[in-house]
């Protein structure tokens, strides 16, 4: 693999760098927060 960093695996947010629940899916790499207010701008007014 070429994508070993630091070690960790740890994934975490592109927007604010947490790692809290931090959601692959659509291959956005950003967390629960983050997810909730790009989803919005994309549309997905059905999480939560
Ligand atoms: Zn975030």
């Amino acid at each position: 693999m070429a994508n070993r960093k630091h070690g960790k695996a740890t994934k975490k947010c592109r927007l604010c760098a947490s790692h809290d629940r931090v959601i692959r899916k659509y291959n956005l790499y950003i967390c629960g927060r983050c997810f909730r207010e790009v989803a919005i701008n994309l549309g997905f007014k059905k999480y939560n």
